[in-house]
């Protein structure tokens, strides 16, 4: 339930409303927005006394959210959310975001070196596992504590943001104290134990669809980050299970025209996972752009052929400038810009 307060409503009024929420035993959010401050009652178990609220000082309306994922549908917030990262980089504004980096961490030279030339090439987000889920327990489970700290590394180097996986409450101690962007990946979006504590940190969560989740099942997963009063999350469309095996996974890109008209959260695109074959990644990468995607995750290896995972959708860096002049056009032609470079100089614009 939301409390809509009148234009004019003092922040006496807002206390006021609070006051009686946090009375009757619910949890009260105070949103300030642009126009007017809203108060989500959080907790609402059908006996709320909305008489009660509706009848205080500076209530202009209340309206019951119809959607069953509350604190991130659009009703409970029209604004979009905006999530600022410590460099500066702005996820759900107008600015195009981009993450990219290899599978896994493998070594310093591996990580730190294709981080600059990420730098170079406009990314102002590194991406890295170093807890890697692998459908094998026999193939490479990502270097651990020691990769996360070649992450905090290459950080310091280039003023990069990091996002990093954690797969596990003992991995997500250890990503919490690294990371900028905590990811939930793909397998864990319903383990809603892991998505409460995650919620806990407070910092930025990376929640990738499931492959055979819903966009219901993924905002609902969302929803349990934010129950937790961290509004911080960016979804991402990563492909679902499809029955053609002439890709990994089927992109489905409809997804985010379709988040952005539910929810205030940004989305963004990961067509390395979501095609699985370098070829197609650049294609997707731009249509997800086109399609008004918040930003990308891009796979990128300094030698795709030896990398310890996903080298076959990883980028050669080469191609990841190429594909980082395309999307400023692309990004340009429906009113967006790349997020600003952290070298200052703007991503070359190819026309
Ligand atoms: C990854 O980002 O490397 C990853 C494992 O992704 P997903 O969870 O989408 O499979
Ligand atoms: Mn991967």
């Amino acid at each position: 339930m939301l409390v809509v307060m009148r234009h004019d409503a003092t922040p006496e009024q807002v206390r006021g409303v609070v006051d009686v929420i946090e009375d009757m035993g619910y949890e009260a959010r105070p949103m300030p927005g642009r126009q007017r401050t809203a108060i989500g009652l959080v907790g609402n178990d059908g006996k709320v006394n909305a008489d009660r609220i509706e009848a205080l000082p500076g209530v202009m309306e209340i309206i019951h959210v119809s959607q069953p994922y509350k604190q991130v549908s659009r009703e409970w917030r029209q604004e979009p959310t905006v999530i600022e990262l410590a460099n500066g980089t702005r996820i759900g504004g107008p600015e195009v975001a981009v993450m990219a980096g290899p599978c896994s961490v493998e070594s310093e030279a591996q990580l730190v070196g294709v981080a600059h030339r990420l730098r170079e090439a406009g990314a102002t987000i590194l991406r890295g596992g170093a807890f890697k889920p692998r459908t094998s327990p026999y193939s490479f489970q990502g270097m651990g504590e020691p990769g996360l700290k070649l992450l905090a590394r290459a950080r310091a180097e280039t003023g990069m943001a990091v996002v990093t996986e954690a797969i596990d409450d003992e991995s997500l101690q250890l990503v919490a104290r690294y990371a900028d962007v905590i990811q939930i990946g793909a397998r864990n979006m319903q383990n809603f134990s892991l998505l409460r504590r995650a919620g806990r940190t407070g910092k930025p969560i990376l929640l990738k669809r499931g492959m055979a989740a819903t966009v219901k099942d993924l905002l609902l997963s969302a929803e349990y980050v934010l129950a937790e009063g961290n509004a911080q999350v960016i979804l991402c469309e990563r492909g679902v299970r499809g029955f053609d095996t002439h890709t990994r996974n089927l992109l489905d890109l409809t997804a985010i025209p379709v988040v952005k008209a539910l929810s205030h959260l940004p989305i963004i695109a990961d067509p390395s996972h979501g095609t699985g074959l370098r070829a197609k990644v650049i294609p997707m990468a731009r249509a997800a752009v086109a399609a008004g995607a918040d930003g990308l995750m891009i796979e990128v290896h300094p030698d795709p052929e030896r990398a310890l995972s996903d080298g076959a959708q990883s980028l050669w860096p080469e191609q990841f400038e190429e594909l980082m002049e395309q999307i400023a056009v692309i990004a340009e032609a429906i009113g967006r810009e790349l997020v600003p470079s952290l070298t200052g100089r703007p991503v070359r614009a190819v026309v």
